[in-house]
């Protein structure tokens, strides 16, 4: 386990603002996310102080190089999960390692794919969940669903062995991309990989079982989703961040109701521009900053 005292969740405008002020201020900052949406050839026109415009990759590339400059480290690394300890400090596990911190900015931008199951809202807190960790008690010994396709749905899989043994995932369709490791971990616990897509669910008070678009059917009494990589909605359902619809509830200053830790950009809503992710992303790195000292004064005394 890697230790560092901010770990920003996000490589867009957000997350690099944050990892400038917390890095530059001393603080050992690991900035993962790998290159945001806006890091392709857009002509970025309303962006302060580029009056002949700038590419979104140019813009990107400038912000990651200064981070490093103050000695933020930067890897492309997807998170799965983030936890937080009695202590009050996280622990963060991407697809390669895992990191305890001090403070965690969200900056993960909006990003959350949707499984096209048909009547899946109909069932949401009858069956079907986002959160392994919030949910999984309830679904102990139970026959499970995961559907997704990549590392995060293999990790969601493999939290939900602390409660049963009977999980399947569903790719919808996709080819699996799950790494050699989860691959492995996967096979070792004997959880299934089917590339069938699930097309609706059944079950009258609460789900029974899934309608597979071949027309197959198969038991499932807990359906968790977990489509591409994890978005900032996941970490805030398991970290028990309040969100508001998609979005994360975050105070003027960034601040979530969970201590430690913050949110900004794209991910808190508002008005979803390069500029006010990139100063809210400084806020949120001025108080990670405020409560890394906080601890480490309440730890001295
Ligand atoms: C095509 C396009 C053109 C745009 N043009 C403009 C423009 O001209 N002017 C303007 O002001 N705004 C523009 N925008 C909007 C602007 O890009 C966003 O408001 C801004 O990028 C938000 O920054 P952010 O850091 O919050 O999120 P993002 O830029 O979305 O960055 C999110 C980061 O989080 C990472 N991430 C997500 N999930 C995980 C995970 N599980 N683990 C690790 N990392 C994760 C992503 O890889 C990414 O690095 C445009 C957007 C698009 C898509």
């Amino acid at each position: 386990m890697q230790k560092t005292q901010c770990l920003i969740i996000g490589a867009g405008p957000a997350g690099l603002s944050a990892a400038i002020y917390t890095a530059r201020a001393g603080m050992d900052t690991v900035v993962a996310g790998c290159e945001p949406k806006i890091a392709g050839d857009y002509d970025i026109d309303n962006y302060f102080g580029f009056p002949e415009t700038i590419s979104g990759r140019e813009l990107i590339e400038r912000g990651l190089r200064q981070a490093q400059r103050f000695g933020a480290r930067i890897v492309c690394q997807r998170v799965l999960a983030v936890h937080m300890d009695a202590d009050g400090a996280f622990e963060v596990k991407t697809d390669q390692d895992t990191f305890a911190a001090q403070a965690v900015v969200i900056a993960a931008g909006v990003a959350r794919v949707r499984p096209g199951i048909a009547n899946l809202a109909a069932y949401e807190g009858k069956g079907v969940s986002y959160c392994v960790s919030c949910d999984g008690f309830f679904f102990r010994g139970r026959t499970v669903a995961v559907v997704g396709e990549g590392n995060y749905a293999a990790n969601q899989a493999l939290e939900l062995t602390n409660f049963t043994s009977a999980i399947t995932i569903y790719t919808q369709g996709k080819e699996p991309a799950m790494g050699e490791v989860f691959t492995g971990k996967l096979a070792e616990v004997g959880i299934a990989v089917s590339t069938a897509k699930v097309d609706r669910l059944t079950g009258e008070a609460a789900l029974t079982g899934l309608v597979l678009a071949d027309g197959g059917e198969a038991p499932a009494e807990g359906l968790f989703v977990a489509m591409g990589q994890a978005s900032a909605l996941d970490f805030a359902k398991t970290l028990g961040v309040l969100a508001k619809g998609a979005f994360i509830e975050a105070d003027s200053e960034q601040k979530t109701n969970v201590p430690g830790v913050f949110a900004a950009g794209d991910c808190v809503g508002h008005f979803m521009q390069i500029s006010v992710a990139v100063g809210e992303g400084a806020k949120a790195g001025r108080a990670a900053i405020a409560h890394v000292k906080e601890r480490a004064g309440k730890a001295d005394g």
